[in-house]
């Protein structure tokens, strides 16, 4: 009896595109007041999520990262994890 090859999983790209919250929600600017909004684009480290994870498109993301980084030196959210 011969053994299989260990099959690889290949990861598919997804086959339905995330659209980004803030174009569904037709967001042109972005509140770096709005923490609770923001904090949902952070990681627990406080980074800046990903594109490919919060599915936010080139645009918004830009934005975001504006936002984020002005609430950093606002002191509203932190530059690294607690
Ligand atoms: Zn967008």
């Amino acid at each position: 009896m011969e053994e299989k090859a260990p099959v690889k999983k290949v990861y598919k790209k997804m086959p339905r595109k995330k659209l980004c919250v803030f174009c569904q929600e037709k967001v042109e600017a972005i509140d770096y007041k709005d923490v609770n909004r923001l904090k949902k684009f952070i990681t627990e480290g406080g980074k800046i999520l990903p594109r490919r994870m919060s599915g936010t498109c080139a645009a918004h993301q830009r934005i975001l990262a504006t936002a984020i980084k002005r609430a950093r030196i606002t002191a509203l959210l932190p530059f690294k994890g607690e």
